[in-house]
């Protein structure tokens, strides 16, 4: 079968965990943008970025929510970097049963990031705004890529996270999130 390709924008927020210090200001501001209506509250548990951190050992690691996944590790990993040994899963931006970051906190249903999509479109996503030491860094660049998912593709996605969160969850959050816009 012949893919089809086509130009898109590639959007990339670049970390720099050494020069994190576990401020937790992007939490604050991507939870308050993503408020309903925006702006009316902040709570980090709604935050689309989470902030490993562990102070005692200099551990500061800027997490990026992602795809929601309804399995969980069987095996998982750990990493040593500059002599830090960082928790298994300190990376991983899944959205998953084995924790509780990027769940929003009332619904259960998974948090993903998406680069602050708004109209007027922003400069800049709000939590690399916000974060004053520069550990975050947006970055734009234009990638062949395939044809976006096939509608059949689409429904399995949703019918596994109806299965885990039932349709009425899903309902009232694609009801609150077309409010915002
Ligand atoms: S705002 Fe920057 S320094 Fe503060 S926690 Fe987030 S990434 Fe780290
Ligand atoms: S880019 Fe926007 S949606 Fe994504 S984590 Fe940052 S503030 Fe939140």
């Amino acid at each position: 079968m012949k893919v089809e390709k086509k130009k898109k924008i590639i959007k990339t927020i670049k970390v720099d965990v050494d020069k994190c210090h576990g401020c937790r200001a992007c939490e604050v501001i991507c939870s308050a943008f993503h408020a309903v209506p925006k702006y009316s509250s902040n709570n980090p548990a709604r935050s689309r970025i989470r902030v490993l951190r562990d102070p005692l050992r200099d551990i500061y690691v800027p997490v990026y929510a992602g795809e929601y996944t309804a399995a969980e590790c069987t095996g998982r990993d750990k990493y040593t970097i500059d002599g830090k040994e960082y928790d298994e899963c300190a990376f991983c931006r899944a959205s998953c049963s084995s924790r509780d970051i990027f769940r929003e906190p009332d619904s259960g249903l998974p948090l993903k990031c998406d680069m602050c999509e708004s109209d007027p479109p922003l400069a800049e996503p709000m939590c690399v705004q916000w974060c004053l030491v520069g550990a975050l860094t947006y970055e734009e660049r234009e990638e062949e890529v395939e044809e976006e998912a096939a509608p059949e593709e689409v429904e399995t996605g949703l019918e596994a996270m109806a299965n885990k969160h039932g349709w009425q969850k899903i309902l009232a959050a694609a009801a609150r999130m077309s409010k915002k816009r």
